[in-house]
């Protein structure tokens, strides 16, 4: 990821093809979980750098900061897939350039109905709304989703407490590693990230990183996304981290 240093002047200076381009052209990013945290802060990140940014919330009427941003606001419980299907029929024909797969849960209790509803959230959300938007994506010229994970679903995760929350973001690895390998025909780019321990609701007030900081490092590295990329494990920052 050498790449990355190369280009970060290019970013914050503004020079992105987004910025550049026609309305026509305008790239287009769609973010799940977008109305607090880490997801608010990509929302305005990629707002910033010059996308369209289509932003998702359970409850959209209560998105104020969202809103106030000047995102495109759309509803969505990634468990719900009839919701999924409205959203995709809302968006049909519309072009995206990147998802951000970045809703997410991390339960309390590790018991199996908990677990199942970690699952149902943190893999299966991603994976269902990544295939209803297949279309989507296949009309940018460089399609990409980022599948927001953790180093706790790494397989050499030793801490046992995060049980059924690591167990989801493991399978949700695998779900970058099949869509990658079923859409990569197709010019898709698809990773898993690891966000670092962030300052936000989940992550609690005494987590070293600030979601701005971190949304910043996350804009340069999908900017310099390529091919090669694609159905792999990276750091917010750019290190390729081991399954
Ligand atoms: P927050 O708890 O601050 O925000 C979670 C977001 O996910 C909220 O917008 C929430 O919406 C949304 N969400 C939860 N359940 C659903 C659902 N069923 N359908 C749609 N949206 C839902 O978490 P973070 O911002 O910290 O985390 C974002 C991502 O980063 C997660 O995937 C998390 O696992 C990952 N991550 C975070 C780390 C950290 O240190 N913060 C570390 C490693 C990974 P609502 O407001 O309606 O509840």
């Amino acid at each position: 990821f050498g790449f990355l240093s190369l280009t970060i002047a290019g970013f914050s200076s503004g020079g992105m093809a987004a910025e550049e381009a026609g309305e026509d052209e305008q790239l287009t990013a769609l973010i799940t979980g977008a109305n607090r945290g880490l997801g608010l802060a990509f929302a305005e990140k990629f707002m910033e750098a010059g996308y369209h940014v289509i932003g998702t919330a359970r409850k959209p009427e209560e998105a104020t900061e969202l809103k106030e941003a000047g995102a495109e606001i759309m509803a969505l419980d990634v468990t719900d897939d009839k919701q999924i299907e409205a959203l995709a029929k809302k968006l049909a024909g519309r072009k995206i350039d990147l998802l951000i797969n970045n809703a997410g849960i991390f339960p309390k209790s590790n018991d199996r109905e908990t677990m199942m509803k970690t699952y149902s959230v943190n893999t299966l959300g991603p994976y269902f709304l990544s295939e209803a938007l297949i279309e989507n994506l296949k009309l940018s010229p460089a399609p990409k989703i980022v599948n927001v994970s953790s180093q706790l679903g790494q397989l050499t995760n030793g801490q046992g407490w995060a049980g059924g929350y690591a167990f989801s973001k493991a399978a949700l690895n695998m779900v970058t590693r099949n869509l990658h390998s079923s859409h990569r025909n197709e010019g898709m780019m698809v990773i898993s990230i690891h966000p670092g321990h962030n300052k936000t609701d989940m992550g609690g007030d005494g987590a070293p990183l600030d979601p701005a900081h971190t949304a910043a490092k996350l804009a340069e590295l999908v900017e310099n996304l390529t091919p090669d990329h694609s159905g792999k494990f990276f750091l917010y920052s750019g290190q390729e981290l081991d399954w």
